[in-house]
């Protein structure tokens, strides 16, 4: 991948966007991956979650039985990749569509989780936040006859979480104020916090050019970045398989899955020498 090295020798302090993309190998699928039961699902609207209680017990009870899945993923070749280099002193900041923390738990320090992270859980009325590995502990014991399907999900149980009925499903209150818990995670209809927005278009103003890993870009969440760095002349280069929405932004694109460039990327990055600190 000699265009991306030279790419990167030229544009030492990146910001990367990096999206589902670099977890699919990871065992994470994105929206439209059919493999996962969890996702597969019509991703959860923030207005019915917060007024409509079945919508709740919908969300919670599919949670209960995705949340193995998700804490049992491992970073994938590119999550590690991108946290070298980072140590090589190559990225000034990555922002991330994914909620997973699999950047972080690669290694990668400055991350920006644009739409938040699902292992955490977070009060809508008294703000009180709370592990969501330990809240799947009172899921289970609220609901003790969802804790044996976690086995049927994969490859083809989707059919039998889709039939099950979850009316009876009880889901845990706030333990402080009895609020309405949800996924500190920005659901569709709900806004990105504007404090990550912010940090995120400065890192790329103060970057040298963007580095798009694994996202179609399709949301315009992340797709503002690739805008605004194209509006700011900064140069962006996309390794992502298949289309993107900003293809005619891109100085670079390289169609092909992040794990193996990225890889071949570090494999000849020794020699690369640059002042970037
Ligand atoms: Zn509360």
């Amino acid at each position: 991948m000699s265009a991306l090295r030279e790419f990167i020798e030229q544009h030492p302090r990146l910001a990367v966007l990096s999206g589902a993309g670099v977890s699919t190998s990871a065992g994470i699928p994105d929206y439209r991956d059919e493999r996962g039961e969890w996702k597969r699902a019509r991703p959860v609207e923030f207005q019915p979650f917060m007024t409509n209680p079945g919508i709740r017990q919908r969300y919670w009870s599919r949670s209960t039985v995705g949340w193995p899945f998700v804490a049992r993923a491992q970073p994938s070749t590119a999550h590690l990749a991108l946290a070298q280099l980072e140590t090589l002193g190559f990225v000034r900041l990555l922002i991330t569509q994914n909620v997973d923390g699999l950047h972080q738990a690669a290694g990668s320090r400055n991350v920006i989780d644009l739409h938040g992270r699902l292992d955490t859980v977070r009060c809508m009325q008294c703000g009180h936040t709370l592990p969501r590995a330990g809240l799947q502990q009172t899921l289970l014991a609220n609901n003790p006859t969802w804790a044996d399907i976690e086995g049927s999900i994969a490859p083809d149980g989707d059919v039998d979480i889709e039939n099950r009925d979850y009316s009876g499903f009880v889901v845990p209150e706030c333990p402080h104020c009895a609020g309405i818990l949800k996924p500190d995670v920005v659901f569709f209809g709900e806004p990105v916090p504007r404090e990550r927005v912010e940090r995120a278009f400065e890192a790329v103003a103060g970057s040298d050019a963007l580095l798009v890993v694994g996202s179609s870009l399709m949301v315009y969440s992340g797709f503002r970045f690739a805008e605004a760095a194209a509006a700011a002349d900064k140069p962006i280069a996309a390794v992502n398989l298949g289309r993107t929405r900003a293809d005619d932004l891109f100085a670079l694109k390289i169609n092909a899955p992040c794990d193996e460039v990225l890889s071949a990327l570090l494999a000849t990055i020794g020699n690369i020498r640059t002042g970037a600190s």
